[in-house]
């Protein structure tokens, strides 16, 4: 399993609920429109991207991209 990931978040699908800054306020936050972006673009280790792939689950809007960076695949 890949130990890193990219995080995104799509802001045009966000509808602003809050959630990923409130389920785990370490990986996201809230712009002044309340519109959730990840703290960093890229999260490691098995426990972080469990939690961004949580917060993915729980997205009402499917906003939340998690996408496993394989090793060699970098770019
Ligand atoms: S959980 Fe999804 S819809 Fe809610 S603020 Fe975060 S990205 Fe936007």
């Amino acid at each position: 399993m890949a130990e890193r990931a990219r995080l995104a978040v799509d802001q045009r699908a966000c509808v602003a609920s809050g959630l990923c800054a409130t389920l785990a306020p370490a990986l996201f936050r809230l712009t002044g429109d309340g519109v959730g972006e990840p703290r960093s673009a890229l999260v490691t280790g098995a426990a972080e991207i469990e939690s961004a792939e949580d917060v993915a689950g729980c997205c009402p809007s499917g906003a939340v991209l998690v996408t496993p960076v394989l090793d060699g695949a970098e770019g």
